[in-house]
Formats: structure tokens, C-alpha cells, sequence
């Protein structure tokens, strides 16, 4: 085995390997794998193999917390696999296990196009690809999922394969949606998009005004077309120095937004929302790779804890709720509780489309804090449970795998018969149920009653 390639707990570098970007998951695998190439993800599939551990595949650790014990497990880490391939021509990109979407977005964007990058420069392609992929550019393109033209994974054998429309359909369609429970994927290709510029911004108003804001927001998503994606969303900045001067310490309601209409179609869109009279207002024209600054994520890892629900709609008296929990004066610790407008094509099958066809619900929830201490980490979950028992009422029946950081039922991530299709091709592919996902497609109650 290659130098460097498993680092194992007595090693030096133990405690950096074990790391996810969720400083708050405490990953105590039984080895570390970091792999440079598929080469070297087959040898760490057959090394593990050997002896009889599993493997949990991770790009960043962004959704490292619903993993859980590592114990008999090897820690795959596509971190060191960096590859960016732009073609031009074929509005493609391909990129290896590893890469993140600050770099796709800055390499694409050199040749004027743009892909479905999720919100935050520093998450993985490969995991948000996975999991589904909600963009600014959503709205109007769909799943990020629906938009992978192909993928190569590592099997269960070891063996390298490629999964596309034509060879292993059904692991093809397993993946795109199905999360991380099939192979370790070591490179995808995805469709590039021909958008150079947006017109996106946000609008600031005082967190004691939330109700009247998300209510006006909530009426103004009926009235914009696809190429409109916004968010209505409580954020209360904690002093630290990271968050810039005009913003650090205090809290708002925004509305953030991203337009392919152009500055005058949107302003003329937007004049509802400004009538409210917001104390800052960033809307302007900008490159369309930065957008991963949108919605302030930060871009580094951090100890924190979220959680996220699909939900049927947002109206007054859920509304209501949100503010009565989460608004001014309610002692809310969360830094972020975040409401996304789906809709349009996210809503919409796209033709040949993966295991997750489409977001089933109008609205995503997504509430989080940062949890420094095992102190804050009690107040930042009971209160993500709150907003969530606060919008029960709403709840879609179904949870998106990309913003679920408690573990849910398959047949709540999937659907009853896309999770009975999962199992299937879990079945063929990896009988022995050797990859770990943070979202596991179990294998089907026969096989297991086989393998035992
Ligand atoms: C700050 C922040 C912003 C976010 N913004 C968005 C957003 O805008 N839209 C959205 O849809 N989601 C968003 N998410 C959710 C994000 O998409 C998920 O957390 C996603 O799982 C992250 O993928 P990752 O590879 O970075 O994380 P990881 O924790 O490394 O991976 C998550 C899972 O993906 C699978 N996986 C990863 N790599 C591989 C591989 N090579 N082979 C097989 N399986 C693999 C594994 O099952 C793994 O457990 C955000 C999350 C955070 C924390």
C-alpha cells in the first residue's frame, strides 16, 4: 500500500485525518484511506476488503453528523483528488471525488458557463451531486443530479466502472439522488450551462419585522418566473470577527434572490419587496461564480449542528409559527433558519431523471447554529427540533437527503417505490452492504436473512 495512503490511529496525523468539515462530528473510524487516484481507491477497496471493514466514502464531512460509529469502518477521504476538466465545446465538466464547488463554478466560469452549484464554495460535487443538489440556478435547471451525464465508481470487487444513460443504467439511476451507498464515485461529468452574469442580491430588513417580510415574500414567489430562485430567511450574525462590520452581532430578515433576467426585468420584479424599505439593499450584476458568496456560508469548517424539512407551503400561520419560534424576541439560538422557494423545474420530472426526480414540496427549510460547545450543541438541537415541531403542519411528508442531518426513514428520503428500487440495486451491486452512506439505502430484508 502507497505511502500515506491509510493512516491509522497511532499514527501522527490521526487526529487531522479523522476530521470533517463538521468540526462538531467526532469521526473514530478504524483506518483513514486518502486516496489520489481511482487506482488508489481500488486498492483501499480491496485492502478493507481483506479485512473485513466498511467503507464510508466522504468528500468535506459537511453532512459527516447522521454517519454515526465508524467502528469497522474505513474512512475514505476523496479530499486529495482534485482533477477540473472544462469542455468548452460540450458544455461539460468533469471532475474527480474530491473537488469542491468554488472550484467548478471558478474554472467554468472562465469559459462564460456556469454549473448547479449549491450554495457554499467549500461542499463537494461529488456528495451534494449525490444527495440530489439544490442551486441558485434551480429554479430554472433543476436537480443538480438530473444535470450528471456520468459516473465512475469503485465497486464493491474493486473494480472501476463507468455508469451513464447507456451502461449500468440502474447504478446510474441509483446514484443520481440515492446518495453515497453504491461504490466510492471517483470522478462525475456534468452539463455546463451558458451563464455568465446574474442579477442577485439581498435585502436586509430588522429580524422585528420577520412576519411582515417572509408574509410579503411569500406572496411575491407566486408572481416570479423560473429564472427567479430566492430565500426568506432569519440570520443573526454572531460577533466574531469573521462576519464583516456592517452586519456583525445583529439580525435580520432577507430575502435573498438570484435572477437570469437581467438588472431591469428584475427591478421590476422586485419593486414590491424594496417598497418595504429595506436598511441595505446588495442587488446588482454580478459573475455568475459569485454566487457561492450569496448566501454567506462560511467557507471554512466549523463545529455546527442543522437540520432541514421539505414543506407543502409557507403560509401566514406557518408563518406565524416560524416568527413565534424563531423571530425576534424569541431567544432562538440559531444563527440561520433558512426558507428556500422550489417550485418550477425542481418540482418538474426531468426526462431520464435519477432516483430523485424532483423536490416534492414548494418550500425547503434548512435551520442551523454553531455549536462550539457541548453546551451550545444541547440549546442549538432542542431548538432545530422546535422550528421543526413548529412547522409540523407543513411537513411535506418527505425529507431531502442533502438537508436531513438526523437520519430518516429511506422511505422518507425516497418515496415507498423509488426506496424499493434502491434496495434492488443495492442487492446487486454491494450484497455484502460494504459502503456506508450518512444516508443508507438498507439492503432488502431477504438479503440479509442470506448474508446472516
Ligand atoms: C454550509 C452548507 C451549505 C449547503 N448548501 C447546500 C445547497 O445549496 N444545496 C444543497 O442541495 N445542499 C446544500 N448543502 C448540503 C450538502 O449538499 C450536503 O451536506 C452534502 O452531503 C455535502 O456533500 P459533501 O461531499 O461536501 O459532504 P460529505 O459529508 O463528505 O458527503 C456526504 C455523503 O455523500 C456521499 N459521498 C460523498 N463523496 C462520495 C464519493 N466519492 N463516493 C460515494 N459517496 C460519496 C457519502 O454518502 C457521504 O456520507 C449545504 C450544506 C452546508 C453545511
Amino acid at each position: 500500500m502507497k505511502n500515506a495512503l491509510i493512516v491509522l490511529p497511532h499514527d501522527p496525523s490521526w487526529d487531522d485525518a479523522r476530521l470533517a468539515w463538521n468540526l462538531s462530528a467526532d469521526q473514530q473510524p478504524a483506518a483513514v484511506a486518502l486516496p489520489e487516484t481511482a487506482e488508489d481507491v481500488q486498492a483501499v477497496v480491496r485492502w478493507s476488503r481483506k479485512r473485513g471493514l466498511r467503507i464510508a466514502p466522504q468528500g468535506t464531512g459537511h453532512n459527516a453528523l447522521p454517519l454515526g460509529s465508524l467502528a469497522h469502518t474505513v474512512l475514505l477521504k476523496t479530499e486529495r483528488m482534485r482533477g477540473v476538466e472544462i469542455d468548452p465545446s460540450a458544455r461539460r465538466a468533469r471532475v474527480e471525488a474530491g473537488v469542491l464547488w468554488g472550484e467548478v463554478s471558478d474554472a467554468a466560469a472562465e469559459h462564460g458557463l456556469a454549473a448547479l452549484a449549491g450554495s457554499s464554495a467549500d461542499v463537494g460535487v461529488v456528495g451534494y451531486s449525490l444527495g440530489g443538489g439544490v442551486s441558485w440556478l434551480g429554479r430554472r435547471y433543476g436537480l443538480a443530479a438530473n444535470s450528471v451525464t456520468a459516473i465512475e465508481l469503485v465497486n464493491a470487487e474493486g473494480e472501476l466502472v463507468r455508469a451513464d444513460a447507456e451502461q449500468s443504467a440502474d447504478l446510474f439511476w441509483a446514484l443520481r439522488g440515492g446518495g453515497g451507498s453504491f461504490g466510492v464515485v471517483t470522478a462525475l461529468e456534468f452539463t455546463l450551462y451558458p451563464i455568465a452574469e446574474v442579477y442577485a442580491g439581498i435585502l436586509f430588513f430588522p429580524l422585528e419585522r420577520g412576519a411582515e417580510v417572509l408574509r410579503a415574500w411569500r406572496r411575491w414567489v407566486d408572481t416570479v418566473p423560473d429564472e427567479v430562485t430566492s430565500v426568506g430567511r432569519f440570520l443573526q450574525f454572531p460577533p466574531i470577527p469573521d462576519i464583516p462590520e456592517p452586519v456583525r452581532g445583529k439580525s435580520f430578515v432577507v430575502v435573498e434572490a438570484t435572477s437570469l433576467l437581467g438588472k431591469d426585468g428584475t427591478d421590476e420584479l422586485l419593486r414590491p419587496l424594496r417598497a418595504l424599505g429595506p436598511d441595505m439593499d446588495t442587488f446588482a450584476t454580478i459573475p455568475v461564480q459569485q454566487l457561492k458568496h450569496l448566501h454567506m456560508d462560511p467557507e471554512h469548517p466549523v463545529p455546527g449542528h442543522g437540520d432541514g424539512m421539505v414543506l407543502s407551503d409557507f403560509n401566514d400561520a406557518a408563518i406565524d409559527a416560524l416568527v413565534r419560534i424563531a423571530g425576534a424576541g424569541s431567544g432562538s439560538p440559531l444563527i440561520t433558519v433558512e426558507v428556500r422557494h422550489a417550485g418550477g423545474a425542481l418540482e418538474r420530472k426531468a426526462p431520464g431523471a435519477g432516483a430523485l426526480t424532483s423536490i416534492d414540496g414548494q418550500f425547503l427549510m434548512f435551520a442551523a447554529g454553531m455549536t462550539p460547545t457541548p453546551g451550545h450543541g444541547a440549546a442549538v438541537r432542542a431548538h432545530v427540533e422546535l422550528v421543526q415541531n413548529a412547522l409540523a403542519a407543513w411537513d411535506s411528508g418527505r425529507a431531502y437527503l442533502n438537508f436531513a442531518v438526523k437520519r430518516e426513514r429511506g422511505e422518507r428520503l425516497f418515496g415507498d417505490l423509488t426506496y424499493r428500487r434502491l434496495q434492488t440495486v443495492k442487492a446487486a451491486v454491494d450484497p455484502d452492504d460494504v459502503f456506508r452512506s450518512n444516508h443508507p439505502v438498507r439492503l432488502p430484508a431477504s438479503e440479509v436473512r442470506k448474508a446472516a
